[in-house]
């Protein structure tokens, strides 16, 4: 377990784990977000707070009020389209660059590790860059259609349009459950930013990584009482400032 191994040492151990337990696989939450201005969900002013659960978060709920449920894809968008990638988003892409971070699996929906740079992106619950007609099944991006409000619609049948986002009550996208299980299945090493590994079944995919042996280095301010229990390794340090600094010690071990 983890005692109060100093912020330096911990990360400088971190670095250690990386350039010598490879393949690595980053496991992001909406805390690597929090610095791009995107409350997380579950925060006091989140989005849940708002908008509670139950009346606009399930699949149920938009398909039985699809325009009420999109006055929370209305607020999710008015956020994203604020959100930048912040230092936490592009050092996890200078990883994936420099041969260390070999895939990021991400419970966020915001599309901002691919805005930084970083290839391999699983997004394990959906993207809101991307929809769907639920009556024709016609594919979207976004962008495509007009803005909210009021709530798009498809040009083919009228239907309102769904984001892929994964809703309470959904499934897992089954290609994103795939590649997030291929990649974690060969993971040495899982680097997980700003998860609590309280949101199943996420997190039982760094659970299981743990159990086979693989090592759970986590970075958060405030790690989660689930997160600290599976953890090898807590640098308890803002990712935006933690991984930068990663980035820069393995470039000075001759890391490029
Ligand atoms: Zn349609």
């Amino acid at each position: 377990m983890i005692g109060t191994m100093a912020r330096d040492a911990a990360l400088e151990k971190l670095a250690g784990l990386l350039r010598e337990r490879g393949p690595v696989v980053a496991f992001t939450g909406a805390g690597i977000s929090a610095a791009s201005g995107l409350s997380t969900f579950r925060a006091e002013d989140g989005i849940w707070a708002r908008f509670p659960i139950e009346e606009y978060g399930t699949a149920d709920a938009f398909r039985q009020h699809p325009e009420r449920a999109w006055e929370l894809f209305g607020a999710i968008e008015a956020e994203l389209a604020r959100a930048r990638p912040n230092p936490a988003h592009e050092a996890l892409a200078s990883l994936e660059e420099m041969g260390i971070v070999e895939a990021v699996v991400t419970q966020n929906i915001d599309g901002l590790h691919r805005r930084a740079g970083s290839r391999n992106v699983i997004e394990y619950h959906g993207t809101a860059a991307t929809g769907h007609c639920p009556a024709c099944g016609r594919r979207f991006r976004r962008e495509a259609l007009p803005p909210y409000p009021p709530a798009p619609r498809c040009p083919e049948c009228a239907a309102v349009v769904r984001p892929d986002v994964v809703l309470f009550g959904d499934p897992i996208p089954a290609d994103a459950a795939a590649a997030a299980e291929r990649a974690l299945a060969t993971a040495e090493t899982v680097l997980v930013v700003g998860s609590t590994l309280e949101v199943m079944p996420a997190s039982w995919l760094v659970l299981s990584a743990s159990r086979r042996g693989a090592r759970v280095a986590v970075v958060d301010p405030k790690p989660s009482a689930s997160a600290r229990r599976i953890a090898d390794l807590v640098v308890a340090t803002p990712a935006e400032r933690a991984l930068p600094e990663l980035v820069r010690r393995l470039r000075d071990a001759g890391v490029s």
